[in-house]
């Protein structure tokens, strides 16, 4: 049972919401409804019916979510998605209101941020078991606490972001090697 583009789409939406959390900085990137819309709108969802209770829900979701990049053992993490699963509306249904069959597991007429709860945790799931946990990870980078979906062929994406964080760890690695270079007596 594979959802594909939705599974990978719904992953990358759990991540966007948990690294707005943004623990490093300490501001919160889901301040208001215009924030949630485009961090929703910017990963597929129609976001014409988000309300103010939708964000309230999503915010408070967010260490729920983010326990899932955490943990370490599969197990707890299975039975962590499980049990967020249980707290859900969920109905499985096929639909192919867009043109192709795939399934729906919220409700019918479930809130945008019950769709959003709903199909991420499959899609986390079903990557828990296609890929394996390890594929869900906190970035590599000193200080960073973002989170992130790791895709690559051989396991070998480390940074939340290749720009930004992959850039700053090379760059405080050169830095560290002019400073040995420096601190070494000429001789
Ligand atoms: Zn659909
Ligand atoms: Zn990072």
């Amino acid at each position: 049972m594979s959802f594909e583009p939705y599974g990978e789409r719904a992953v990358n939406t759990v991540v966007a919401l948990v690294n707005s959390l943004a623990p490093s900085d300490g501001t919160d990137g889901l301040p208001d409804l215009d924030a949630c819309a485009q961090l929703l709108g910017e990963h597929g969802w129609i976001v014409d019916d988000l309300t103010s209770a939708d964000l309230r829900f999503l915010r408070k979701l967010r260490p729920r979510l983010r326990f899932a990049f955490e943990v370490q053992d599969e197990r707890e993490l299975v039975t962590h998605l499980n049990r967020l699963l249980s707290e859900c509306d969920v109905l499985p249904q096929l639909t192919d209101h867009d043109g192709a069959w795939h399934f729906h597991y919220a409700r019918p007429g479930a809130t945008l941020a019950q769709r959003v709860f709903v199909t991420g945790l499959m899609a986390l799931l079903v990557v828990v078991r296609d890929r394996g946990s390890d594929r869900l990870r906190i970035c590599a980078a000193d200080g960073c606490a973002n989170v992130l979906f790791d895709t690559t062929k051989n396991h070998s994406r480390r940074f939340c972001d290749a720009r930004t964080c992959a850039n700053r760890v090379h760059t405080a690695a050169y830095r560290r090697r002019q400073r040995v270079k420096a601190d070494t007596p000429d001789r």
